[in-house]
């Protein structure tokens, strides 16, 4: 690709080269999407500047974005980011790609709260915080609350301040390292709200992910353990270990995790709801532990 040619040009021979190369399913769309993140354009440009010449200095990184999407790395990867409840969050492979399912757990915790709680200024804390995505739609949506957000990995906990900076809440937000609830410590009593997209996947069924998955987002926040529901049963019992604490819990589930989950959440909660994605899967668990007012 050396001899100048137009964005025009480009789209085809990028959209071809993924349809030769294993990554046929959406070669136009994501064809598309390479070259108007490379060039800065919105659809609408792009479309009225197909006769442009595409910038030779750009060339060579479009072939290696190809190269990287025809393996099967997923385009946020690539093109560093993905949308999440409105905003836009950096994304590495340090981190969980956000999924459209989860912007229900914020739906949730925001209106579960909005029901129950008299106060304003909750405490919350958000357990595997990954990109930070849950963390930093609740601060920015909530702005009187206190959110802690805790990960086992510095390096989703890099990526999560990151994008808390990029929206001017991470001194909104405290920062911990650590496993589940742990670094909470004795302060799990002083929290009003737990939330929480855990590993959930069964470390078997890890393996047999589609492969964009599997081969390149963090096996540390897929992976469940044995039947995938370790994380949830390990901060029940931290909770059953305490007598005040988080009033609300709300977690992400897999779609077939809702009665265990619910089950196991109803060793320390007198209510529990199970709720439902767009694909009328179970996705959310929500548990209220005590009469609250
Ligand atoms: N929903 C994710 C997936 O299907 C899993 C997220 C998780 O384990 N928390 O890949």
């Amino acid at each position: 690709m050396h001899r100048e040619y137009t964005l025009r040009e480009a789209y085809r021979r990028a959209s071809s080269f993924l349809q030769d190369n294993g990554a046929e399913e959406n070669a136009n769309f994501e064809a598309e999407l390479l070259i108007r993140r490379l060039v800065g354009l919105d659809r609408t440009q792009f479309f009225m500047h197909l006769s442009d010449p595409f910038p030779a200095d750009l060339a060579t990184k479009l072939e290696e974005w190809l190269r990287r999407r025809a393996a099967g790395e997923p385009l946020q990867y690539i093109v560093g980011d993905q949308e999440f409840y409105g905003r836009v969050f950096h994304v590495s492979p340090a981190v969980l790609i956000p999924r459209p399912e989860t912007e229900l757990l914020i739906e949730a915790v925001i209106d579960e709260a909005g029901r129950r709680f008299a106060e304003d200024a909750l405490r919350v804390v958000d357990v595997g915080t990954g990109s930070g995505a849950i963390a930093v739609t609740l601060a920015l949506e909530k702005p009187q609350w206190h959110l802690t957000a805790i990960d086992l990995s510095a390096s989703a906990l890099e990526v999560a301040q990151m994008n808390a900076a990029r929206y001017g809440v991470r001194e909104q937000i405290c920062w911990l390292q650590g496993d589940l609830l742990a670094p909470v410590g004795a302060g799990l009593s002083d929290i009003d709200i737990l939330v929480s997209n855990p590993p959930y996947i069964p470390s078997q069924t890890v393996y047999e992910l589609e492969r964009q998955v599997r081969d390149f987002e963090p096996h540390l926040a897929l992976d469940g353990g044995d039947d995938g529901l370790s994380p949830y049963r390990r901060m029940v019992s931290a909770l059953a270990s305490v007598k005040a604490g988080p009033k609300l819990i709300c977690f992400e589930i897999g779609a077939d995790q809702g009665r265990a989950v619910a089950e196991l959440l109803g060793n320390v909660c007198q209510e529990v709801t199970v709720k439902q994605d767009l694909a009328g899967l179970d996705r959310i668990v929500v548990g209220w532990r005590s009469a609250v007012g």
